[in-house]
């Protein structure tokens, strides 16, 4: 062990955050409650963010970030005193199973009714994680939630950064609730903010473009993302993708086979690597000073390196047929 002294990590000298990437500030406990539209709010702590629906009937909660934790039902309190309705949360529901955006779900207790796709409960199942119970209400495509005159629309429409991570539309609040795809004004981080379906992921933006909405509760972050964050995600993305093609066709793999030599996966290395790098270039500084953090290489590195992967082996053709 090493003390602290010695040990303290020396951040590199990234560009600076743009001012448009950065949420409004946190309270003394450490978390912003805002309105989205009239009943509807979104929690964060800067990093995380959770969204809860007062109604005539008790508190429906979206979502449970551990890092958020006991704030989320400060926030209730909070809305709920000024506004004169009930602070109980009745109903939660998940986004999707990481723990990363459920595991304060048990602080809700075995009261609440949890709501959540199939795939959500199947995996939470396999997961076995106390802290986040299973949902008792599941559906397969479709769920429309009514609670105390309130209406909101769950749907599932494919993988992406999960098998089970669905869209959340609010019909009457202009708003949709999509997790871990669009970061607003930040680049994703590893591995297409380390999702599990890239073509899914890929193509997640342009379905929750087609709901209709003002804002959108994006999971990250600190404040809600725009229509416009999206088309830059989008933008990102296809960069990426664009870049990658023309990597994959422009490197010849035949130098770095050769200087393997017998080790088959030095030669996939030193050819993939440098595709990988080729690609990103470009979009790293394309996009530094206008996404957050597009200059921690290691990012745009890893989300391009999946994209790269998927267009060989996903769409094809994964390299030349032998004669
Ligand atoms: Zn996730």
């Amino acid at each position: 062990m090493t003390s602290p002294a010695d040990s303290a990590p020396v951040v590199p000298d990234y560009a600076p955050i743009p001012r448009t990437a950065l949420g409004p500030a946190l309270n003394d406990q450490g978390y912003f409650v805002g309105r989205v539209e009239r009943n509807l709010y979104y929690v964060t702590d800067g990093v995380y963010q959770a969204a809860f629906l007062t109604t005539a009937d008790g508190v429906i909660m979206f979502d449970a970030p551990p890092s958020i934790g006991g704030n989320l039902q400060r926030a209730v309190d909070e809305i709920a005193a000024a506004n004169g309705v009930s602070n109980t949360v009745t109903h939660l529901v998940y986004s999707h199973h990481h723990a990363d955006h459920g595991s304060a779900s048990s602080l809700f207790g075995g009261d609440v009714i949890r709501i959540g796709h199939e795939d959500t409960r199947r995996l939470l199942q396999r997961d076995g994680d106390p802290s986040r119970p299973l949902p008792e209400v599941t559906f397969t495509d479709r769920y429309t939630l009514a609670v105390g005159g309130e209406r909101v629309e769950l749907a599932w429409h494919g993988p992406n950064h999960t098998p089970d991570n669905i869209y959340i539309h609010f019909p009457d609040h202009d708003t949709l609730m999509f997790i871990d795809v669009v970061n607003a004004g930040w680049v994703p981080i590893y591995n297409l903010n380390l999702s599990e379906d890239v073509i899914g992921y890929m193509g997640a933006p342009a379905i929750a473009l087609d709901y209709p909405w003002t804002h959108l509760i994006s999971g990250h972050l600190g404040r809600l993302a725009t229509r416009d964050d999206v088309a830059v995600h989008q933008q990102y993305i296809a960069d990426i993708e664009a870049s990658s093609r023309e990597a994959l066709a422009s490197v010849d793999p035949v130098p770095y086979y050769v200087a393997g030599g017998a080790n088959f996966w030095a030669g996939v290395k030193g050819h993939l690597d440098a595709v990988t790098e080729r690609a990103a270039a470009p979009v790293i500084a394309k996009y530094t000073g206008v996404l957050a953090a597009a200059d921690i290489e290691a990012f745009t590195m890893t989300t391009t390196f999946q994209i790269m992967q998927s267009l060989r082996l996903d769409r094809g053709p994964s390299g030349p047929v032998h004669p």
